[in-house]
């Protein structure tokens, strides 16, 4: 696979292979549309059959119900008015880490996809305003959530403040203490911010009567705000991962960045990101993905996950529960266990316990690889980043920035020119407690047993 661009001058490239307005993309691309496995149907909870448009949308809004059950088109217009706010930040530099290669010493290429270039400082915003959007379309009042490191609640704050809609933030109990900041961004953008478990949902009263002193988990914060979501005239819940219609909205990160290589006639040889629910990596390998599945060209793809969380690595393909309150659709997936709890790793946005139906099955038919970082090297990379490159990476992100590294002096050991590419997410301004931490020399690296992962995986629900 190795050297594919030995007629590019990378010496000659400008530092950002820069999109111009004009050539953003106006279709996100739907990757299921070229399965020919496709994933399994979420099931209902109700049924235990495969979950139908009427079911779906009582929870979600109509089109982004209508989008989730559709494995059939391959592209969505994207409506004038999220083409317009993807102006403001969007097309996300894609940058050549020429001075990180040139520390690593590597012959290797390297690229990093820079999504934090935004208030909320992760891709999360990408899909925030397409679900803000069709809510207010339909003429709902507002949206409920949750969000763990507080991504996704910052960015569906912004999204409901642009289009005037109530936004309630149920957020995982451990980062509302750690990061008091994140809260009063979304507060800052009209949200509403309540720690989970909380004692105003039933879910929320439920786990804490099990474990009182619970830090919280992003399945437990999801049943929170379904719930409360149900219960509230006008409202529908929003989701900023795992579902495959977050990764749709996604696709705009990978078509970006395909667009850009074939401006500059550049073939990527891997492409790495980071993998809590899936989303901003099935949205970058999405059209190379694409390609490889039509045969027209072969990638290979590394989901990178924390090594205490390791749904892809350790988990089960199996039917689970969205959420730990077992209220959510059922998907089958790579799972620890809906009843998983991760220890508090300051990876925030990978503690959960599933992942993306979508990726669950490429990664079971053997179409990306995967693998799991400790801590403590992940923040050896972040810091490495930092120094070379001058952007301070979100924990989440320098988890690929970690395996990119180990590939790049794999590369210098055999000298071959692999160009990579990093799914770089976000920015880690409010991680410097962690960050301090390591600063500090006291991180450190929880693994679970395979006895801590047989409580999570025995209780996997029986299906027929
Ligand atoms: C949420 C988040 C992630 C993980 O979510 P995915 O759905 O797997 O993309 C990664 N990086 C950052 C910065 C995040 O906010």
């Amino acid at each position: 696979m190795s050297n594919r661009n030995s007629k590019v001058d990378f010496n000659k490239l400008p530092y950002k292979l820069q999109l111009s307005e004009n050539e953003l993309p106006k279709q996100w691309y739907n990757l299921r549309a070229d399965m020919k496995n496709k994933p399994a149907p979420l099931l209902s909870p109700a049924t235990m059959k495969p979950i139908t448009f009427e079911e779906l949308r009582q929870v979600f809004c109509d089109e982004c119900a209508r989008q989730e059950l559709d494995e059939v088109n391959a592209f969505f217009d994207i409506p004038q008015a999220i083409q317009d706010f993807y102006k403001m930040y969007r097309p996300a530099p894609l940058t050549h880490a020429v001075f990180l290669e040139k520390a690593l010493n590597t012959p290797a290429h390297i690229f990093y996809k820079f999504e934090g270039n935004n208030t909320s400082g992760s891709h999360k915003l990408n899909s925030a305003i397409a679900q803000a959007y069709y809510a207010k379309e339909q003429g709902l009042t507002g949206v409920t959530t949750e969000t763990g490191a507080g991504q996704w609640g910052t960015a569906l704050s912004m999204a409901c403040a642009f289009f005037g809609l109530v936004c309630k933030v149920f957020m995982v109990k451990c980062s509302y203490e750690q990061k008091p900041f994140r809260r009063e961004v979304m507060r800052t953008y009209g949200a509403s911010v309540v720690p989970s478990p909380s004692d105003t949902t039933e879910a929320g009263r439920k786990i804490l009567a099990d474990f009182p002193d619970a830090p919280g988990s992003l399945g437990c914060a999801i049943s929170e705000a379904v719930e409360c979501a149900a219960n509230t005239p006008g409202f529908r819940y929003a989701l900023g991962s795992v579902l495959s219609q977050v990764m749709l909205h996604q696709s705009i990160i990978g078509l970006e960045t395909a667009s850009a290589f074939e401006k500059y006639g550049i073939e990527p040889d891997i492409i790495v990101g980071c993998a809590g629910g899936g989303s901003n990596l099935g949205g970058l390998i999405a059209p190379f993905m694409g390609r490889k599945l039509r045969g027209e060209a072969d990638y290979h793809f590394i989901a990178v996950e924390p090594a205490s969380c390791p749904s892809l690595t350790r988990g089960k393909f199996a039917y689970d529960y969205c959420d730990t309150g077992r209220i959510c659709p059922l998907s089958k997936m790579y799972t620890l266990g809906c009843r998983f709890m991760p220890s508090s790793s300051h990876a925030g946005g990978l503690r959960y316990h599933g992942m993306s139906s979508i990726l669950s099955q490429l990664y079971d038919d053997g179409l990306m690889e995967a693998r799991s970082v400790k801590q403590t090297d992940v923040f050896a990379a972040a810091r490495e980043f930092a120094r070379t490159e001058g952007i301070l990476p979100a924990p989440e992100s320098s988890h690929a920035i970690r395996v990119a590294i180990d590939e790049a002096i794999k590369c210098r050991e055999t000298g071959e020119e692999k160009t990579i590419v990093i799914g770089l997410t976000g920015t880690g301004y409010f991680d410097m407690f962690s960050y301090q931490k390591f600063n500090d020399g006291v991180m450190q690296d929880y693994i679970p047993t395979d006895e801590d992962l047989m409580q999570g995986l025995s209780q996997l629900p029986e299906i027929g």
